[in-house]
């Protein structure tokens, strides 16, 4: 049985569309600081894409996001209804891809939640209560 699935997806407003091809076991959750804040929400959910396994139609607006160590991450989002789309490196080898505009979103169950300790206090109390 074969790990990889794949997804297809768009913006809001379609004019962002975006196929690729995922791999269940690297979904991923992420409560850091940064993702709250440039999603608006807990907790950013991405499943990751090398650039040969991703095609995007349209023209997502990016912007470079500086981290602590100097390290540059883009974030692609439409310019158009401002759905974010994706985050990769300046290279663009690996994306991170959104997974709540991809149709598949059901099947893409993160298996790992990274920076809990940045989690809301609420979403800690409410799912991580065993910890
Ligand atoms: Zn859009």
């Amino acid at each position: 049985m074969s790990d990889e699935i794949n997804v297809t997806g768009n913006c809001y407003c379609g004019n962002i569309k975006v196929i690729a091809r995922v791999k269940k076991s690297e979904i991923r959750a992420c409560h850091c600081t940064d993702c709250q804040k440039f999603s608006g929400a807990p907790l950013r959910a991405i499943a990751v894409a090398p650039f040969d396994k991703i095609s995007i139609e349209g023209t997502p607006k990016e912007y470079v996001k500086i981290g602590d160590s100097g390290n540059k991450r883009i974030q692609a989002f439409c310019s158009e209804c401002g759905t974010q789309l994706f985050a990769t490196d300046v290279e663009k080898k690996f994306f991170n891809i959104r997974t709540g505009l991809l149709d598949q979103r059901n099947d893409l169950i993160p298996n790992q939640h990274v920076f809990t300790t940045s989690s809301m206090t609420w979403f800690k109390k409410q799912f991580f209560s065993n910890i």
